[in-house]
């Protein structure tokens, strides 16, 4: 498998930027889709923040290794033959989270779950992240496909959105160049990944979220 076509130096130095216990060789892909189907993958790594993310694109990018970005899995289909290269997985990181009951303005990394999301929201009392609630998916894998449900769509909430492209550079865009559209978004179209994203919620009453949520 890759660890023993990988140069000897980029295995060592995924091993000084990330954590053993968030690299896997040869890791079992059917084990991190919601559908449970996928061969194996070479490589698994979990970036927990912005700079171990660019320090792993520059050491893959030294050998030109493919990298698949995910998160929780629930929208993609692995083949049984599996992927050759790497796998950034964006689900167990990037779990920042702050809102601020004023303006109504959440901001959140990509690797938070929309459910935890919507359950901030409703503890800040702020509307309008309820139809969120019961899709499977991080935030950032949400915005990627504008993920929508009940008449409502992130496309709606989203303010600005944070990016990394594949050299390390971040930048920041606001919604209305994202392109969103029916389950689409500008970010299907370029090699780069969602780091974090901007909402903005209004006002809302708590038992009237809670009602809505369960719904
Ligand atoms: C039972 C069930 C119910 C669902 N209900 C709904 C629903 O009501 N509405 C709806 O819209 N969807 C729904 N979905 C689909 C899915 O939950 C959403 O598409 C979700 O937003 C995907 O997020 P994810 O983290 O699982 O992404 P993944 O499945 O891991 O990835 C999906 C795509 O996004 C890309 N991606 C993921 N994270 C990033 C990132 N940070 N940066 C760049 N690219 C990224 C991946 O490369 C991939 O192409 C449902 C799925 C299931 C299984």
């Amino acid at each position: 498998m890759m660890k023993k076509v990988l140069p000897e130096y980029i295995v060592e130095g995924l091993g000084k930027v990330v954590s053993q216990d968030r690299i896997i060789f040869n890791a079992p892909l059917k084990e991190y889709t919601t559908i449970r189907i996928g061969g194996m993958v070479d490589l698994m790594i979990f970036p927990k923040d912005l700079t171990e993310l660019t320090d792993i694109f520059k050491l893959l990018s030294y050998e030109s290794i493919p990298v698949f970005v995910m998160g929780k899995g629930s929208n993609i289909i692995v083949s049984d033959k599996g992927f050759r290269g790497a796998v950034v997985n964006l689900s167990k990181g990037f779990t920042n989270m702050e809102c601020d009951e004023q303006s109504g303005v959440m901001k959140s990394g990509c690797g938070v779950t929309l459910s935890k999301m919507a359950v901030k929201a409703y503890e800040c009392e702020l509307s309008g992240l309820e139809f969120a609630s019961g899709i499977p998916g991080t935030f950032g894998g949400a915005i990627y496909m504008n993920a929508g449900a009940y008449g409502w769509e992130m496309k709606d909430i989203v303010t600005e959105v944070e990016y990394m492209d594949y050299f390390g550079n971040v930048k920041t865009i606001n919604a209305g160049d994202c392109a969103f559209g029916y389950r689409n978004s500008i970010f299907k179209n370029m090699d780069v990944i969602i780091t974090g994203a901007t909402i903005h919620l209004s006002k809302g009453d708590k038992s009237e979220i809670k009602k809505k949520m369960s719904e």
